[in-house]
């Protein structure tokens, strides 16, 4: 056995011989004071490799897990976000920084060196240049080539010594060239589809490849994205716009979530004390709705704002973000014209891209009941449909909007009174299926009603004349709701016709108005 091995254990007094004799002088780290079986302990290696760790990755651990924004935690909730913000803005920077130097760099030459690889933000990772430039809403795509020359099924055009084939290297390299408008949009073509640029086989099929896997590697992030938006209810971006709003005094604190649903996430918060924009007071208790950024839920949404005229132009023209977008901006203006008529519902605070702050339902963080799970006594019960029928009438009539989403399931028992949410799919009655949608509202109130002991509730058809002052006299259901499907139709083609939508459907009068 080395005896050196032995002398070099802690407490050994001064150094051992050998130490004096080391040509590079004595190692610093030999007064270390721990025994050997420290050193050996697996617990002290964990613990280093921890400490270490934490050096190497601080906090980041904790972002995917983080809480949310809440008095408790807001310390490290913000520090992390200012850290974000901080990154963000350094990443820009750079990146704004690197687009001098490349200018700089190629000056007038015809011939230019792109910085492109050397950005911070990988181009798909970019939500700000997302927003800001929108490929889809250019009408005159300038990436737009002219269509390459067919080569007819023979193989070959022209005759004689002019004869070209579908080998031939100019028109193969122009097809080529043409084809590039096939990637993905943010892939970065130059403006070599414009030029009459002729690629090979080789060099196209390089960036064919190059183009797929860059697409692949997008809508893996992408797909992160969405998770972590499902799972942990929002993403980083809604974060930050929700952490802005908390620290520009809009909001004191957001407390926690009240609801996760399909296409939103609704949240608690209490009401700051800085009045909005427009000077509104805000009220002591919030209720912030963040519309999903997942698209998949709102696909089956399209039929109410793809044939909402007030939409349509704008529809055909957006990229999924916008559209969510606007189911926030739908629900905002719908609460308004509510709020107008005095129909009782959350009154509008703020709206932020996908984020919608309204007024809270309920008292102390806790949020009215819906109908379906409050007990009414038969007098409230009672009390509640008419009050039901009164409100959808003025909302008809005064609003210009049907529901479309009517149900025990959205209207709130608050202050003795029934209050309507979630009107972000309401739509005007004049809307293709508006009066479908109107039909089915109808169904589900009488229903609720009618089996929650209300003697006096009109049955669906009779709801649906006295809430749309129409005179269907159609005995069922069937024959009803063809007689529905054809004033739509009616009204469909009065809009093809006349180029403009009709104010109302034509009705025997005015529908008596109800009051309790
Ligand atoms: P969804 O489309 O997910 O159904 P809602 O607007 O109906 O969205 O909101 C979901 C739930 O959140 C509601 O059922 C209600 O319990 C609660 N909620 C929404 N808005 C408010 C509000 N302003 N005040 C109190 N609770 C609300
Ligand atoms: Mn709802």
């Amino acid at each position: 056995m080395d005896p050196v091995g032995v002398a070099a254990a802690p407490d050994a007094g001064p150094g051992p011989a050998w130490q004096s004799k080391c040509p590079w002088g004595a190692p610093k780290t030999a007064s270390i004071s721990c025994s050997l079986a420290d050193v050996m302990s697996e617990q002290l290696a964990k613990e280093l490799q921890l400490e270490e760790e934490n050096a190497a990755f601080p906090e980041v651990v904790a972002v995917a897990e983080g809480p949310f924004i809440t008095g408790e935690n807001a310390d490290t909730s913000s520090d992390l976000m200012l850290a974000q913000m901080l990154q963000m803005e350094f990443d820009r920077e750079y990146d704004a920084q690197l687009r001098r130097e490349e200018k700089k760099f190629n000056g007038d030459s015809k011939v230019s060196i792109s910085f492109e690889n050397y950005r911070k933000v990988h181009p798909f990772d970019s939500d700000s240049s997302e927003d800001e430039v929108d490929w889809q809403d250019t009408r005159h795509d300038p990436y737009r080539a002219d269509k390459p020359t067919v080569t007819p099924r023979k193989g070959f055009i022209g005759k004689g010594k002019d004869i070209t084939t579908k080998h031939d290297e100019v028109v193969c390299g122009r097809k080529n060239t043409a084809r590039m408008e096939n990637f993905a949009p943010e892939f970065q073509v130059g403006d070599g589809i414009g030029m009459d640029l002729k690629l090979s086989n080789q060099v196209f099929n390089a960036l064919k490849q190059h183009a797929y896997s860059e697409e692949r590697r997008s809508a893996r992030l992408h797909e992160k994205k969405e998770h972590s938006t499902a799972e942990k209810a929002v993403d980083p971006k809604t974060r930050l716009l929700l952490y802005k709003m908390v620290s520009n005094g809009t909001l004191e604190t957001i407390t926690g979530c009240i609801s996760t649903g399909k296409e939103s996430v609704v949240f608690h918060a209490y009401g700051g004390k800085s009045a909005t924009e427009d000077d509104k007071v805000i009220p002591p208790e919030c209720a912030i709705k963040v519309f999903k950024t997942t698209l998949n839920e709102f696909k089956n949404r399209d039929k109410y704002i793809k044939d909402d005229y007030r939409f349509k132009d704008r529809f055909s023209k957006l990229n999924p973000r916008k559209i969510i977008r606007m189911w926030a901006e739908k629900e905002m203006h719908n609460l308004t014209r509510m709020q107008n008529a005095g129909i009782p519902c959350p009154q509008v605070v703020i709206l932020k891209k996908h984020i919608l702050v309204m007024s809270f339902i309920g008292q102390d963080q806790v949020p009215a009941p819906k109908l379906k799970d409050v007990k009414l006594n038969s007098e409230d019960m009672k009390k509640a449909y008419y009050q039901v029928l009164n409100m959808m009438q003025r909302l008809y009539k005064e609003c210009n909007l049907v529901h479309a989403d009517l149900s025990e399931y959205n209207m709130l028992w608050h202050d003795g009174k029934v209050w309507l949410i979630d009107v972000s799919q309401s739509v005007e009655p004049t809307h293709p299926h508006g009066l479908e949608f109107l039909f089915r509202d109808c169904r589900n109130v009488s229903q609720f009603f009618q089996k929650g002991g209300v003697a006096e509730a009109l049955n669906e058809r009779e709801l649906f004349n006295a809430v749309s002052g129409l005179n269907i006299t159609a005995e069922n259901e069937v024959d009803f709701l063809a007689e529905i499907e054809a004033l739509e139709k009616m009204n469909e083609d009065h809009v093809q016709n006349h180029g403009k939508k009709v104010s109302t459907f034509s009705s025997d009068g005015d529908p008596p108005i109800y009051n309790e």
